[in-house]
C-alpha cells in the first residue's frame, strides 16, 4: 500500500517537473530575441530580431550589409576578401552566430534580458 502511494508521488512529482520544463521553455522560446553586432569587443548595434530592417555595418576594416527579415539575420554583402560571412546561414536562434573575421565582426542573437536593460542604464 505505501509503495503503490510512494509511486504515485513520483509518478506525480515527474509531471510537475515535466510541466514547468515545457513551460519554460515555451516562455524562453517566447522571450524577445535581439539581433547583436560586435565590432572588436565592442558591441556596435542591437536590433529586436522581429523587426525587418537593413543595416550596414561599417568598420575600420570594411563593411558588412545585415539584413533582418522574417525573423531571421544574414549578412548578404561584406567587402572581406573571403565572404565567408556571406556564405553563412542566417541566424535567428539564440547563440547563433556570423562571424567575419577580416571585418572582425560578429552578428549573434542574444535573449534581450537582463543585459540589454544593464546597458542602457
Ligand atoms: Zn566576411
Amino acid at each position: 500500500m505505501l509503495k503503490k502511494q510512494d509511486g504515485i508521488l513520483i509518478f506525480v512529482l515527474l509531471i510537475i517537473a515535466a510541466a514547468f520544463f515545457f513551460g519554460y521553455r515555451l516562455w524562453n522560446r517566447e522571450s524577445p530575441e535581439e539581433v547583436v553586432v560586435y565590432v572588436g569587443e565592442q558591441e556596435y548595434a542591437r536590433f529586436p530580431i522581429k523587426e525587418d530592417r537593413e543595416f550596414l555595418i561599417e568598420t575600420e576594416k570594411g563593411t558588412n550589409r545585415l539584413i533582418l527579415k522574417d525573423g531571421k539575420a544574414d549578412v548578404t554583402e561584406a567587402s572581406c576578401p573571403d565572404k565567408i560571412c556571406v556564405h553563412q546561414s542566417p541566424i535567428s536562434e539564440t547563440g547563433e552566430t556570423i562571424v567575419c573575421m577580416p571585418n572582425r565582426v560578429i552578428v549573434t542573437v542574444e535573449q534581450a534580458s537582463q543585459k540589454g536593460i544593464e546597458n542602457k542604464s
